[in-house]
């Protein structure tokens, strides 16, 4: 499979050949062709969920950031005066180093795509994290604890996220992160406004698939 089969636009063609990728990895074939159709099951009611589940280093963070900013920017297309508030996806992750990552690819792609791309980490001043949300941020990729402070402070709105993914799912389940996690779960996962959400994780535990299954109710 070739990355033009999968259905990429392109200006996102155009980036991954700037990277120098010439082709998908087993992950990125599979997710970007599940996440650009919503699924078989996605957009069936209270079916929210997909699932990404392979190896470290398998190149799972392109894999659902691709197609996830190729649907972001063509609703951008056919927005109007009534433009919904940003941020259009969030991305959590359990450490400030996989934040730092996650943000890096994005701000790489971002340059040629043209999408803009938020960090929300205990390691940056939140001061200027605050500053940066003034500006319209497509994707905020942070750890839990500081995107939750970052909307209760008012810079970070929930309301119109399309797509929730959650990086590493497994620790963001257990026990250290679930209850922050919920709360940025339920407000973009509710009966009238329903975000998507990607669940990432080398490791696909039994409390991942149960998630999955019974809390978002989905799967591919
Ligand atoms: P990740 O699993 O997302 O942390 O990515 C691991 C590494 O694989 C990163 O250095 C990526 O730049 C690289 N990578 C991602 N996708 C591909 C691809 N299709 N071909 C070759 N390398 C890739």
């Amino acid at each position: 499979k070739s990355f033009e089969s999968l259905g990429l636009s392109g200006s996102i063609l155009e980036a991954l050949n700037e990277i120098g990728l010439d082709s998908p990895s087993e992950i990125q074939a599979k997710a970007i062709e599940g996440i650009l159709r919503g699924g078989p099951k996605m957009d069936a009611l209270g079916q929210n969920g997909i699932l990404l589940a392979s190896q470290t280093g398998s190149g799972k963070t392109l894999a659902y950031l691709l197609p996830i900013v190729q649907q972001i920017k063509q609703w951008e297309e056919y927005e109007g005066r009534s433009k919904p508030k940003r941020p259009r996806c969030i991305v959590v992750a359990p450490t400030q180093e996989l934040v730092e990552q996650i943000h890096s690819v994005a701000k790489t792609i971002g340059h040629v795509v043209k999408f803009s791309s938020s960090m929300a980490s205990a390691r940056a001043k939140i001061g200027q994290q605050k500053k940066a949300l003034e500006r319209p941020t497509d994707v905020l990729v942070g750890t839990p604890n500081r995107i939750l402070r970052l909307n209760r402070e008012g810079h970070a709105w929930f309301g119109d996220c399309a797509f929730l993914v959650l990086d590493e799912c497994d620790l963001l389940l257990g026990e250290d992160y679930v209850g922050e996690v919920s709360k940025i779960v339920q407000p973009v996962v509710t009966k009238e406004r329903r975000a998507k959400v990607v669940m990432v994780t080398a490791s696909a535990t039994k409390r991942v698939r149960t998630y999955l299954r019974e809390d978002l109710g989905g799967g591919i």
